[in-house]
């Protein structure tokens, strides 16, 4: 047949991202996707899923958009493609940034057009050591990461991401990047006398010198690692730390960017202005590839006051079509509130959360913000305790919720760690999410059958 023809040509010529190449070739692609509508997705057999964690937490207008392929057919048809390099530009790409700017945080006031996160992310490094270097202040170069975070799969970016997992593949790293062992849910900027304080933002400042430090990067809330909400006051004591030694704060808003989190920015939650911020994804909902660095007035300006060129850019930085398709995206964003939506939403998906956390004595440590959201699967959650290695809790829960046609995401990089992500469209309405609460409880109760 002709899905079995795909299936063997896929094993045969496709190498897929974060895949073992040879269980690959024993098992095949897991799904082969059709076609979507809204949260659903269909699949080559007909099979018709939710897609709980909006693709790769990007598609947040959901699938199957019209108004968002008929402003790519538009610019498509029009001018597909133009250059920005040499200082030519195009009106979508102009349009784009005066948006973006307007709904940005603080004095972040211009933005470098990238084609995703990983590519924002190096640009962000980039443009943080040739701002020091503009300044006078060659040395600091080096920038800094925390644990469980996700920056990207290139080579800066795959070094300052903290899940180790993603180290493997590397080859090699960026020297002057360093991944902090604190993290945000262990006292990230505890005193001396805290046994954590080896290793965390402050120490590796204190050791490494501020004066050879760039910037600091993190996610307001920390995606792949396993939705890992900031604890409050947290972001606002990086900013004041990294600006009493002159480091640059650089937020990762790839994830928690354009009203995932029930607020333009994962910063805005805390109201917290980083000095850069990388932005992907939700950018267009994942209906063209776009990324962008913003940057605060004090870093515009001292660009602005050098004849250095900026030596750095992609073929499709500023592409119009991808810039098309991200205008028309933050129009519906605004026109349907879909932010506003995030947060009703958020409360119904802790609702659900509450109904979970009563009748299965293994889920643990549910969090929402906005609709970004996940929980853990713990051995005893009142004393802590994750399950031993061989319960591969979250796996089973997701597998099983895949089953039953609702796809979500396991967050098991660590050991003992069972994390489940949930991430919805932020089109999705209350029926919808209490489906997907109802498919988990299905799922969780399966699990513990199995105990
Ligand atoms: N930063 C964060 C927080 C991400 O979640 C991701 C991707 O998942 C990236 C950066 C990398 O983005 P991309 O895959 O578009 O290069």
């Amino acid at each position: 047949s002709e899905i079995q023809e795909l299936i063997e040509l896929d094993k045969k010529h496709y190498l897929h991202p974060t895949t073992v190449p040879k269980l690959f070739q024993e098992k095949g692609p897991k799904i082969i996707f059709q076609e979507g509508k809204g949260i659903r997705v269909t699949d080559v057999k007909g099979d018709t899923y939710i897609d709980g964690v909006s693709m790769l937490w990007n598609v947040n207008l959901g699938h199957g958009n019209e108004e968002l392929a008929k402003a790519a057919y538009d610019q498509l048809s029009t001018i597909a493609y133009s250059s920005s390099f040499y200082s030519y530009s195009n009106p979508n790409a102009v349009r784009l940034a005066q948006k973006v700017v307007s709904v940005a945080p603080g004095d972040l006031c211009a933005i470098f057009y990238t084609s995703g996160g990983s590519e924002s992310n190096d640009t962000a490094f980039k443009l943080a050591r040739f701002y020091w270097n503009l300044k006078g202040r060659q040395t600091k170069k080096k920038i800094i990461s925390i644990t469980r975070s996700y920056h990207g799969a290139t080579v800066s970016a795959g070094s300052a991401t903290g899940i180790e997992a993603f180290h493997n593949f590397a080859g090699s790293r960026d020297i002057d990047i360093i991944n902090a062992r604190g993290h945000v849910t262990n006292c990230e900027l505890g005193d001396k006398t805290d046994s954590n304080y080896e290793g965390c933002i402050r120490d590796t400042i204190e050791k490494v010198g501020a004066e050879n430090i760039a910037a600091v990067i993190l996610e307001p809330i920390q995606g792949a690692g396993g939705v890992h909400v900031s604890p409050d006051g947290y972001l606002k004591a990086v900013k004041d730390l990294c600006k009493a030694n002159e480091i640059l704060l650089i937020a990762d808003e790839v994830i928690c960017g354009f009203g995932r989190t029930g607020q333009w920015f994962g910063v805005d939650n805390w109201d917290v202005v980083p000095d850069i911020m990388s932005v992907a994804k939700g950018i267009t909902s994942g209906y063209a590839q776009l990324g962008g660095v913003l940057v605060n007035k004090e870093i515009r300006d001292t660009l602005n006051e050098h004849d250095q060129i900026l030596g750095h850019g992609f073929t499709y930085s500023g592409h119009p079509t991808a810039c098309a398709v991200a205008l028309k995206n933050l129009e519906i964003i605004e026109r349907d509130n879909l932010i506003g939506n995030a947060k009703n939403m958020e409360l119904v998906l802790k609702n659900g959360f509450d109904y979970l956390a009563n009748k299965h004595k293994h889920f643990a440590k549910p969090r929402a913000i906005g609709l970004l959201a996940g929980f853990d699967l713990q051995a005893d959650p009142d004393t802590d305790t994750p399950f031993e290695q061989s319960i591969r809790a979250a796996a089973f829960v997701v597998e099983h919720c895949f089953n039953n046609k609702l796809i979500l995401r396991a967050a098991d990089f660590e050991e003992g760690k069972n994390i489940v992500a949930i991430a919805p469209p932020l089109i999705i309405n209350k029926e919808e999410v209490e489906e997907i609460i109802s498919i988990v409880d299905d799922a969780l109760t399966a699990f513990e059958k199995t105990l």
